[in-house]
Formats: structure tokens, sequence, C-alpha cells
């Protein structure tokens, strides 16, 4: 199974990409809803997070308080190690088992941190969604009605722009309108098909 990991910063345009490549039939995996899955009430995974947290990070009805955990590894780089330490393993772990289950000639693993986290190795090719900061943070505001300070701090907590750029085999860049992205979806998902059957073909511009 060829395992391509699509990445790029908030607002980027990510998941607009890859419901484009679902709609031409890829399998597609997001590491967020897996990560959402994962800590279900119960689950080993959420065990340990309350080992090693403590259960202030549940809600009194026992699903765990994302907004806190959030806060607290905002301002806690060893208890982001920990989280991570926890979780990253069990996450590419399931994501791996179910690209193995798609019936598709490629598949699509929605990586928002594989840059981040280091994770090139856990893909075939990196697609990187590339598009200006300033339209990155016009996007959020509109999607997520957060105020820009705070769109800010992700940004900052992110890989840099030239650091996705570097890891990226492929790049699209989200610059334009939604048309100009499904062209370039429509190229790599031909691409993608035809590397998946053995063919060393040139890339897309
Ligand atoms: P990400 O998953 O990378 O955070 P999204 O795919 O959710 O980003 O895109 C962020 C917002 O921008 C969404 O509201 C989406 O509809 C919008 N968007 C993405 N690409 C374009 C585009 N080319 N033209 C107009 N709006 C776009």
């Amino acid at each position: 199974m060829l395992k391509i990991g699509l990445t790029g910063g908030i607002g980027s345009g990510k998941s607009t990409a890859a419901a484009l490549f679902a709609q031409r039939g890829a399998c597609v995996i997001d590491a967020d809803l897996i990560a959402r899955e994962l800590v279900t009430p119960g689950s080993p995974a959420l065990k340990a997070l309350v080992k090693a947290f403590g259960s202030q990070i549940l809600l009194p009805d026992g699903r765990l308080d994302r907004s806190q955990l959030r806060q607290r590894i905002f301002s806690d780089p060893e208890a982001k190690r920990i989280l991570e330490a926890i979780l990253h393993p069990l996450i590419f772990a399931e994501m791996q088992r179910r690209a193995e289950l798609c019936q598709t000639p490629y598949c699509i693993l929605v990586i928002p941190l594989l840059v981040e986290s280091k994770a090139q190795n856990q893909v075939d090719r990196v697609l990187v969604v590339d598009c200006p900061q300033a339209l990155q943070i016009e996007r959020v505001k509109q999607r997520d009605r957060i105020p820009e300070e705070q769109i800010l701090n992700i940004l900052a907590s992110q890989a840099t722009r030239q650091q996705r750029l570097n890891a990226a085999d492929e790049v699209i860049l989200n610059a334009g309108t939604l048309t100009e992205l499904e062209k370039q979806v429509e190229e790599l998902h031909r691409f993608y098909a035809r590397l998946s059957s053995g063919c060393d073909c040139p890339r897309p511009l």
C-alpha cells in the first residue's frame, strides 16, 4: 500500500484537500480523528493519560477534558513530551493498521504535525499543502471565529512553512480558488495511482 502523508499548517487546506482525494476514491485516514477515538472512556490510552497527568484531566462524565490538557501542555514542554510519548505510537500503529485494510491503490494519511513529530518514516511520500501565512490566518478566523492572537500562538507552535516545504515530496499550493485546488488534487491523484502500479512516472508540475 502506497502511503501518502498529507500535512500542512492550520488553515492551509488539509481537510479540504483530503476530502477531494476521498471524492476520487482514495482511502483517507485522519490522525486527529484516530487520536480522539483512542481516548474514549475505558480505553488503555486514556488510562495511561490519567496515570501520567492525574484524574483532573477528566470531565465529570469520565471523558477527556481536552481543553484542560491542551492548556497544560501549552505551558509545560515536559508534559507535552509525555503526552506525545503516550499517544503518538498508538496513533501511528492504528493508522498503519487501517492503511493495510484499504482496498484502494494508495491511501492518504492526514497527519497535521507530521514534520513536527518527525513522522516522515511512517509514510512513503510527504504531500504538503502550502499557503501564505496571511491566508492561513484569514481562513482560520473565518472558520473557527477565534481571535487573531490565538491563531498566531498556534502558528508559532507549528513548523514553519519552509521546514514543511523542505520535507515535501509533493506540494499543493492552496493560495487560489477551490477549483485551482481541485485541479492539483486531480493531477496528484492520477500521479499516485500510477506510482502505486509501479510506474516510474514524472511528478506533476
Ligand atoms: P486545515 O484542515 O488545513 O486546517 P481546512 O481545509 O479546514 O484547513 O481549510 C481552512 C478553511 O479555509 C476552511 O473553511 C476551508 O473551507 C477554507 N478553504 C480552504 N481552501 C480554500 C480555497 N482554496 N478557497 C477558499 N476557501 C478555502
